[in-house]
């Protein structure tokens, strides 16, 4: 493998096309990262310590809902807001590639997002207006027609087989240890014992990123926050679109499997599910679809999101480790976000002007 350059901060394009980049974590942020390298022409390796695509140990990729939007976009800054709509533009296209690429289909759908109230009309109406989302008002509610959702552990499928047909090379069942502060990375070891080396490391572990970098000098915060899940299986075409209603929402896949939640929990990284949240769902679920009353639950999950204040992930050098990048801490809406938020950090090792200002997802020291 190749040793580090010096003057890391002058590396271009075409010097970069030389370079080995590993990333550490193969859930979405990881993956699409990947993809975009191998666009560019870059040799890459994932290291998981799970199984890419699986759900092991509370991986949120998996365990998301797959809406490619943000639930009350209004509710949040702008600088969440442009990511959020930057990556949903992208993928009925990456969607379109993986299938024509894979064979694997992440079902991509427009299926529309219907939002009942409470919600602030004015609010909502006005920032649809201001950011050019089509929206139409059918009584009390709200639907945005050109909300999508995409599968999630579908499109994660599909990205490791792109990924392993692009010839990057797939480390799972390898677990990285908490890194030391210094200001050149050369190698990175595992729980194994072995050595990993790399030109340039990036970090997409989701909620496990700040454990993996809590000795070096970075002002970074994430921390786990729970969503759990319920999967119930019921007639294709029950929920045409996706409904959402105070702080809860439900969405239907293609083949009839309906998924309802979720929950926001600040528990660590306990991925255990609980009764309580069960009940508490299941009677939500039950208050917008009252057919699924009495219907019994396919399965109920949890994942841990990377919770970061406000919503705002860290896409950005690592503030003293030179060669060092961070793509994580997206909390709600790193499924949403992944494709922009993989071409944004892609830029910003490239030398090359983003199309997204970088500056409010900076790492500080
Ligand atoms: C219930 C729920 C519903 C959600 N719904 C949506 C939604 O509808 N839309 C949306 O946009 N987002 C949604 N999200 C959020 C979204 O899932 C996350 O923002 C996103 O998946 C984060 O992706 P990630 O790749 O950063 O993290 P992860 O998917 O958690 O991936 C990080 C990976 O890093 C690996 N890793 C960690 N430490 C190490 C190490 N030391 N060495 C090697 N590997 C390591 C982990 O095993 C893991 O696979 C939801 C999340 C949950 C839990």
């Amino acid at each position: 493998m190749l040793k580090m350059p010096c003057l890391w901060g002058k590396l271009r394009l075409n010097n970069m096309k030389k370079k080995h980049i590993t990333i550490v974590g193969g859930g979405i942020a990881g993956c699409m990262t990947a993809m975009e390298l191998v666009k560019r022409g870059c040799r890459v390796t994932v290291v998981e310590r799970n199984q890419i695509a699986s759900q092991t140990s509370g991986e949120s990729s998996w365990a998301g809902a797959g809406l490619a939007f943000p639930l009350l976009p209004w509710m949040y800054r702008d600088e969440v807001n442009q990511l959020a709509l930057a990556g949903a533009n992208l993928y009925q296209s990456v969607s379109a590639q993986l299938l024509q690429e894979t064979g694997i289909d992440p079902e991509y759908m427009q299926s529309g997002m219907l939002i009942k109230p409470p919600f602030d009309e004015t609010v909502a109406t006005q920032w649809c207006m201001r950011n050019h989302v089509p929206f139409e008002k059918t009584g009390d509610d709200l639907l945005l027609p050109q909300v999508a959702q995409i599968r999630n552990p579908r499109l994660l499928q599909a990205l490791k087989q792109w990924l392993l047909s692009h010839k990057v090379t797939l480390l799972e069942n390898t677990q990285l240890l908490p890194i030391a502060n210094t200001t050149t990375l050369n190698q990175w070891k595992t729980t194994r014992g072995e050595t990993l080396e790399a030109d340039l490391f990036i970090v997409t572990s989701g909620a496990w990123s700040y454990e993996l970098l809590k000795e070096t000098a970075v002002n970074l915060t994430i921390k786990p926050m729970r969503g759990q899940i319920l999967l119930y299986q019921i007639p294709v075409n029950t929920l045409p679109h996706i409904v959402y209603q105070d702080g809860f929402y439900l969405l239907q896949r293609r083949d009839g499997y309906l998924l309802a939640g979720s929950t926001l929990e600040d528990v660590g990284f306990d991925t255990s599910v609980t009764e309580a949240a069960k009940l508490e769902m299941q009677a939500k679920a039950e208050a917008i679809l009252p057919a699924l009353k009495g219907m019994s639950i396919h399965k109920h999950w949890s994942g841990l999101r990377p919770g970061t204040p406000e919503n705002l992930p860290t896409i950005s050098q690592h503030p003293t480790i030179a060669n060092l990048y961070l793509n994580t801490g997206h909390f709600r809406y790193g499924v949403t976000m992944a494709p922009a938020s993989a071409k944004l950090i892609c830029d910003l090792i490239f030398g090359e002007k983003p199309e997204i200002d970088p500056t409010p997802y900076r790492c500080l020291s």
